[in-house]
């Protein structure tokens, strides 16, 4: 048993074939010699939130030996299936048998990392660089978490740590990279519907007037009456103190369906604005950001199971970073040739080089800038949107070799390595009058202003 390990906690530390487990019931234990004096932890909280804590703090930590550590809950805590499931399971301090060997094939992959891993440049990057050290280690896949605190709906064990609440939905971006850089090998287990603001799974579909969207509309069955061939909603049929039937028109009784009369349809009225339609149109409340949109517009999200592949149980041997170029496209931008501002920077120095060696350097660069867009209005999500939008259409423009990038969403910057001077002008036209159409219909902000500027790359 460690020595140090006694003195710099209170806690308890057991041995179990020459594996030491140290127990650790709050977060404000968790340091980092009391944790490196032990081969595992084994978390005995008073509550889930103390434990996911403990769990947190620790998948938090720098160093690969520190945050893969074998975890375990204490079995007060097996219960409880989050916090075994964001663990290695249960480990009873009496009979480690089975938590020793489980530690000890932890350790056996642990081994197998390299001992200086590289840094990845890019947060995203460096997650999935851990998460896939985490499966390899753990010899398992990653399996989503039906949660029904999670923004998602679902939670992504160990990920889960690296995000605030109800910020789930930006692993999907790091599973993304993972899949594109072949890493993971993936199963559709579910789909969801996120809001196209938020990307939030939390809302409330319902049946709305078509013509002022209010929910107070009530469905009526139509009634036609044969003899006199009115047709009117039942309640017309209907009257104050008397059981049945009665028609308005010809004020006879209404005796027998399908002999005297028949329900054609049903029919909707909003108690709002008095409209009468066949169709409600249904619409979705989001609950997380109140945006409130037709279900149509609800971005369908596959979630997954994955798996390391070959390639990624490799990637996790060597330390190899991901491919600098999948970083290099802005999240959530699928169109190849829209870049990172810095890495934009790069192939414009790059290309400048190779321009200077030509006899007539053809290539040009472009600057959008978008004047006046009042941004308080717009939340971040939507501001990615815009912008993302806008590289697009630029790009829609342009070869397929040429690339575009922004900075924020009021600039935007862009090369072509061969364009005619003639070709640019007419380009120039169009591009301004798109993105103008495109910010005065989409955004009806009145006092946008798109500018356009060319100029060869090389002066
Ligand atoms: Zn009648
Ligand atoms: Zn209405
Ligand atoms: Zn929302």
């Amino acid at each position: 048993m460690n020595q140090a390990a006694r003195k710099l906690s209170l806690d308890r530390v057991f041995v179990q074939d020459g594996t030491s487990f140290g127990v650790v019931r709050h977060k404000r234990q968790i340091n980092l010699s009391y944790l490196q004096s032990v081969d595992a932890m084994i978390i005995q909280a008073d509550t889930e939130m103390e434990a996911m804590g403990v769990i947190r703090e620790i998948r938090q930590l720098a160093k690969a030996d520190d945050y893969l550590k074998p975890l375990f809950v204490h079995p007060l805590l097996a219960k409880n299936s989050k916090l075994v499931g964001e663990t290695d399971g249960v480990a009873d301090p009496d009979l480690l048998v089975e938590a020793a060997i489980k530690a000890k094939e932890i350790y056996r992959q642990l081994n197998k990392l390299p001992a200086q891993p590289g840094s990845h440049q890019h947060p995203d990057g460096e997650l999935l660089g851990k998460l896939s050290q985490f499966l390899f280690t753990r010899q398992q896949s990653l399996e989503p978490v039906p949660d029904r605190f999670a923004k998602l709906h679902y939670r992504f064990p160990f990920l889960t740590h690296f995000f605030e609440e109800n910020g789930e939905q930006k692993s999907l971006s790091v599973l993304r990279l993972g899949e594109k850089q072949g890493w993971f090998n993936k199963k559709t287990i579910d789909k969801l519907h996120l809001c196209p603001d938020c990307e939030s799974a939390h809302h409330n579909l319902r049946a709305t007037c078509p013509k002022c969207r209010s929910v107070d509309i009530k469905e009526e069955d139509l009634v036609h009456h044969f003899p006199c061939a009115h047709i009117a909603p039942i309640s017309d049929f209907e009257r104050e103190r008397q059981d049945g039937l009665h028609c308005p028109k010809c004020d006879k009784t209404l005796r027998h369906i399908g002999n005297d009369y028949d329900k054609p349809s049903a029919i909707f009225n909003c108690h709002d604005c008095h409209h009468t339609f066949q169709q409600a149109e249904y619409r979705s409340l989001c609950i997380e950001c109140h945006a409130e949109v037709p279900i149509e517009k609800l971005k369908e999200t596959d979630i997954c199971q994955y798996e390391l592949t070959a390639k990624g149980q490799a990637a996790v041997q060597n330390g190899a970073q991901v491919n600098p170029s999948l970083l290099a496209l802005k999240p959530g931008l699928s169109e190849p040739g829209v870049f990172e501002f810095d890495v934009f920077k790069v192939l414009v120095r790059q290309e400048m080089l190779r321009q200077k060696g030509q006899e007539h350097p053809t290539a040009m660069v472009g600057q959008v800038k978008i004047d006046g867009l009042l941004l308080q209005e717009y939340s971040t999500e939507m501001q990615e949107r815009l912008s993302s939008e806008v590289c697009n259409i630029i790009k829609s423009y342009l070869k397929p070799a040429d690339v575009v990038s922004s900075k924020g969403v009021k600039m935007y910057y862009f090369m072509l390595s061969e364009t005619e001077q003639r070709a640019a002008a007419n380009m120039k036209e169009v591009l301004t009058y798109n993105l103008n159409k495109l910010i005065s219909c989409n955004l009806h902000d009145k006092h946008a202003n798109v500018q356009v500027d060319m100029e060869p790359l090389l002066k």
